[in-house]
This record gives C-alpha cells, sequence and structure tokens, in this order.
C-alpha cells in the first residue's frame, strides 16, 4: 500500500517548469547541452523530491521575484521613460537649432536674457525691458 505516496513527493510546480523550459531552451544552443540538461535534470529531480518545505520555499522566491520583474517592467512602461529620452534629445536639438540662428545676449543695464538673429550686422538694441539701447555685432 503507498496511499500517502503522491503527497510525500513535490511534484511540478512553476518554478520546476520554468526551469525545465529555460533548461530545454538552453539545450538548443550548441554550447548549451550540459547546462540544459543539468537543468532539466534538476527539474525533474525537484518534482521528485522529498523535502517539501524547501521547494515551496525555493517556489515562494521564485515567484516573488517573477512578480518583482514584472512590476519593475509595469513600472518602466508607465513612466514613460522612452517618451521623455525622445523630448530631451528633441528641447537638445531646438536648443543647438536656436544657437546657430540666434545670438544670445544679455542686456548690459538690466541683465536681461536677449535672443536676436545672427548675421543682420552692426545693430542697434533696444532692450524690452530697460529700454536700453546699445550697439551689437550679430
Ligand atoms: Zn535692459
Amino acid at each position: 500500500m503507498r496511499v500517502n505516496y503522491s503527497e510525500d513527493i513535490y511534484g511540478w510546480d512553476k518554478f520546476s517548469k520554468f526551469i525545465f523550459i529555460t533548461g530545454a531552451f538552453i539545450a538548443l544552443f550548441k554550447y548549451g547541452k550540459l547546462i540544459g540538461g543539468l537543468l532539466i535534470v534538476y527539474s525533474f529531480w525537484r518534482t521528485r523530491s522529498g523535502n517539501i518545505p524547501k521547494r515551496v520555499e525555493e517556489e515562494m522566491a521564485f515567484l516573488s521575484l517573477g512578480k518583482s520583474v514584472k512590476d519593475y517592467f509595469l513600472k518602466f512602461n508607465r513612466s514613460n521613460t522612452s517618451f521623455s529620452i525622445k523630448n530631451t534629445f528633441g528641447n537638445l536639438k531646438g536648443k543647438l537649432k536656436e544657437r546657430k540662428e540666434f545670438l544670445v545676449t544679455k542686456c548690459p543695464n538690466c541683465k536681461q536674457k536677449l535672443r536676436l538673429p545672427r548675421g543682420k550686422g552692426n545693430i542697434l538694441v533696444t532692450c524690452p525691458r530697460c529700454s536700453y539701447k546699445f550697439k551689437l555685432k550679430t
């Protein structure tokens, strides 16, 4: 009579399945045969293991790791990082273009930042803030 046989071994959990699938995948590669084979053997060994509390502990660690990886990717998507990177580059490009076409200077009187078109020769600039006039070569 082997009444409790099925309860004495651990069986297939998600971690074992994951190891098995990973092992099978690695074994597809030329240099992955040994590692892949070992992973497959290990996954079978886990299913036959009698140390159930230890296996459950591993399963829990695996599942929580899986959850945190998933959370990380969800967070990554939500923060829209790719969009903000694009935006930063866009801004930088705009600034470089601006520097090429405009001359940025400061009013000698009130230090107001002024943006003037380039290539206009000597011009008389009137500060829009304090109405101070000064000559500038653009
Ligand atoms: Zn001024």
